[in-house]
């Protein structure tokens, strides 16, 4: 989101052709700003019925460099630059960086990026106290506010900045369904951001931005404690070599999925249309093959925010994205979970994946399921049945959240009289919708006795009346 999409015609227009999560990026704009975007997307979810799911993205330690020069500063492949942590207006001297501790955290030799590694550095010394004397190795033109990538050294800020602490308390406080959050190195970082939604009384799920090598050390940790992940190329492919990106980007969506956690395909997906309304064919290419890695969600950025065709690139990704899953996708594909019988998870998932398989050896129009905590929904969802996946559930904060989740639909449903009862109601609620016809097949699953809102255990196969 940004201000290209911000509009309600606008973004319901793109909503109609897809849309089914918002990011809002707490790098950019105020938090006013964000919490206006908020409004605008649950009033037409309230007024069209639709479920779009809120991710707010943190910025998490991303380090800058500070005001430089109007009209930047040239800088020339083997010329020195000092960079400082004293606050000032950069020129081809020096320049001022957003990182305290820069000067005690980097060695000689290791590698600076700036403005997406478009100028390469190299670090000459440090007086270990407020500056770095650095060689400039790839020059250009550097304006304010850059971004800095440092691949090589150990960075010592925390996870979650101060900056991170108060956009958090917004987003928690406007009930957002998913938090972002950018450079996690270790799982430890998803869960002390867990811990601080759970004080908070609240229930936002969480996304681990992959971006850095550490976070590629220490994948399955992250993925273990996350509830999705984000393959956040921009910043991967300057942190790590670019040639690395596409098979590390098949790597983590193969591990999301034996997981069951959603990941998201992130940046220059069809980045040329920021200015024109037709992709390159390499685009198209990365859009279709993203969906055949296994991605739940394929992400925008200046593309709806602020290119100039936000509704065009969005009818454009839903039609790649429907062309694949319509002629080449492979359907209900296979797990190799690793949670053996002793896993409190082992029958739930075993409940969950007989429904896979039974959809699929009786052609049924869908799997329609009841869930409080969501788990049933993440598990179907990892197996990518060809059958549509409808969520029954009582609990709000589930409605939009679980729009990420791939293929999966929701419907708030609070009644618990009987199992029968409430299969019979949501099957006629499906055929209601026109989602399913007289004569098909559904799989049903639920947690009995119903009136407890335990773990699925129950299967039926019925056919629609
Ligand atoms: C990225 O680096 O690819 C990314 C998605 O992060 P952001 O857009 O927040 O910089």
């Amino acid at each position: 989101m940004g201000p290209a999409s911000a509009k309600k015609d606008v973004l319901l227009a793109m909503i109609r052709a897809g849309v089914n999560i918002c990011r809002l990026n707490f790098s950019h704009g105020k938090a006013q700003d964000h919490k206006a975007v908020i409004d605008t997307i649950r009033e037409i979810n309230e007024q069209y019925k639709t479920n779009v799911g809120i991710l707010a993205d943190l910025q998490g330690p991303k380090i800058r460099i500070g005001l430089v020069k109007d009209g930047g500063i040239h800088l020339v492949n083997g010329t020195r630059i000092n960079i400082t942590t004293h606050e000032c207006i950069g020129s081809e001297d020096g320049i001022y960086i957003t990182y305290e501790t820069f000067p005690q955290d980097v060695q000689p030799d290791e590698i600076i990026l700036l403005d997406d590694g478009k100028i390469q550095m190299r670090v000459i010394e440090t007086n270990r106290q407020d500056t770095v004397v650095c060689e400039v190795v790839h020059g250009g033109i550097l304006t304010s506010r850059k971004g800095v990538n440092l691949p090589n050294t150990k960075v010592s800020i925390p996870s979650l900045t101060e900056e991170d602490l108060e956009n958090l308390k917004y987003a928690l406080e406007w009930d957002v369904d998913w938090i972002g959050l950018s450079f996690v190195r270790t799982g430890q970082d998803i869960l002390d951001l867990k811990r601080i939604i759970s004080e908070s009384g609240k229930a936002a799920k969480v996304i681990a931005k992959v971006e850095k090598p550490e976070a590629i050390d220490n994948i399955d940790a992250i993925i273990a404690a996350t509830d999705g992940v984000m393959v956040a190329r921009g910043d991967l492919g300057v942190e790590m070599p670019l040639e690395e990106v596409p098979l590390l980007q098949k790597m983590i969506a193969r591990k999301c999925r034996e997981a069951s956690k959603p990941v998201i395909v992130a940046t220059q997906m069809l980045e040329s249309m920021i200015t024109t309304p037709r992709p390159t064919r390499a685009e198209v290419n990365d859009v279709a093959n993203s969906v055949l890695d296994g991605a739940d969600a394929v992400m925008l950025s200046g593309e709806t925010s602020v290119g100039e065709f936000p509704v065009i690139v969005i009818e454009t990704m839903a039609k790649i994205v429907r062309n694949v899953e319509e002629l080449g996708y492979p359907f209900n594909m296979d797990k190799s979970s690793k949670k053996g019988p002793t896993s409190p998870d082992y029958l739930i998932d075993a409940v969950c994946g007989s429904a896979v398989y039974l959809a699929e050896h009786t052609n049924a129009a869908g799997i329609v399921s009841m869930t409080s905590s969501g788990y049933t929904a993440f598990e179907i969802s990892s197996y990518r049945p060809k059958a549509g996946t409808y969520i029954f559930t009582a609990n709000k904060h589930l409605l939009n959240a679980l729009s990420l989740l791939w293929g999966v639909k929701t419907f708030y449903y609070d009644k618990l009289e009987s199992t029968d009862q409430t299969i019979s109601d949501v099957n006629n609620i499906l055929k209601d919708a026109n989602l399913v016809q007289a004569g098909d097949v559904v799989i049903n699953t639920a947690a009995i006795p119903i009136r407890n809102q335990g773990k699925t255990n129950m299967l039926k196969v019925a056919i629609i009346e």
